[in-house]
């Protein structure tokens, strides 16, 4: 964990457990298809930043899904090593991506595409 430290890191865990569990809450709301003629809430779309803007195609729940699986797969790298790597270029991501966007996979230069 070259660029982080260990109280960062703790920050950081913490911060993509409490994301887990909204998303998780999230997606239980979502299962329930609402009944014909009831109110039915719409911020979901707020969650998305522009790094999931292409995948609005996609169903609230597939986007939900995918951001749970970039949660889940930073906090096992927390654990087990290899977290705050990009995992195009092999380089540190910069800690103020993971400071916004702590479940990132993709350092700076990779995110904005080369
Ligand atoms: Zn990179």
């Amino acid at each position: 964990m070259p660029n982080l430290n260990e109280k960062q890191l703790q920050e950081l865990k913490e911060q993509l457990e409490k994301e887990a569990g909204e998303l998780e809450a999230q997606m239980g709301s979502v299962k329930k298809t609402p009944e014909f003629g009831s109110d039915v809430e719409s911020d979901l779309s707020e969650e998305a930043d522009e790094a999931e803007e292409f995948s609005n195609n996609l169903g609230t729940k597939d986007v939900l899904k995918e951001r749970l699986r970039d949660i889940e797969a930073a906090l096992d790298k927390i654990i087990k090593g290899g977290y705050g790597k990009c995992e195009k270029c092999g380089m540190d991501i910069e800690s103020e991506i993971l400071k916004v966007n702590p479940e990132s996979r993709l350092c700076k230069m990779c995110k904005a595409g080369k």
